[in-house]
């Protein structure tokens, strides 16, 4: 009976550590682009249907391949590690911070609105700018831009909704880096219509 009871709990520990693995980067410990699928496709559902907004913060630090030019690769990845620390320790616990690749992190805030994640936003900006990395005796710090977007605001879909973030983060980037924008009114037009593309194509597909 023990020994039958030891081996099941052991297949739910491999299950459970094999679960972990197939959703969590190993470079930074931060959730993959996939959990941030998953989570965020629950999240627009459960926003859709109790009406509290929710918002994305698409961030990617700044001049990264200069600072691996500069440092090397492994200097690069203390910074990416110390910035996923950082987002860790600075985001509430319904939060879901993930590295989608390379050097570029997003950040769901269920029950926020855009107001409020821009504030947040530059919070985690400014902790994210403050910190620093010893690495081989040198002391690196990175920068990040950030660009927000809110459900329902704009948009209604999890891709327009990340779109309308990375086009802020592209007006972050073009501004100078080192700061916040949130998805203006004019790219929304453009999103609208990709939108209802896109929702004519689900509609088409599951009638
Ligand atoms: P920008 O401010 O416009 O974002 O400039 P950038 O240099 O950050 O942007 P770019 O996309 O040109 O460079 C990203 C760099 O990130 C290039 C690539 O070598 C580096 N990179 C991608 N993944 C990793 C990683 O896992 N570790 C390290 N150290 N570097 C990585
Ligand atoms: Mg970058
Ligand atoms: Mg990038």
């Amino acid at each position: 009976m023990a020994e039958q009871l030891g081996l099941a709990l052991s297949n739910v520990k491999l299950r459970v550590s094999l679960r972990q693995q197939s959703i969590i980067d190993p470079l930074t410990q931060l959730y993959n682009r996939r959990y941030l699928d998953e989570v965020l496709k629950r999240e627009l559902a459960r926003s859709s249907r109790s009406g509290v907004p929710l918002s994305v913060l698409v961030l990617d630090l700044d001049h990264f391949k200069r600072i691996n030019d500069t440092y090397g690769h492994e200097g690069g990845d203390a910074i990416l590690r110390k910035v996923a620390q950082a987002l860790r320790e600075n985001i509430r616990s319904g939060d879901v911070a993930c590295r989608m690749g390379g050097e570029e992190m997003i950040v769901l805030l269920p029950e926020c609105d855009a107001e409020n994640a821009v504030k947040r936003a530059d919070a985690l900006r400014l902790v994210i700018a403050a910190g620093d990395v010893l690495h081989n005796g040198q002391r690196i710090g990175a920068t990040a831009s950030i660009g927000v977007a809110s459900y329902p605001a704009h948009g209604h879909n999890t891709q327009t909704l990340v779109h309308a973030a990375d086009l802020a983060l592209y007006e972050a980037k073009h501004e100078g880096r080192n700061c916040v924008r949130v998805a203006q009114a004019s790219a929304l037009l453009e999103l609208g219509r990709q939108e209802s593309v896109a929702d004519n194509q689900e509609e088409r597909g599951s009638s």
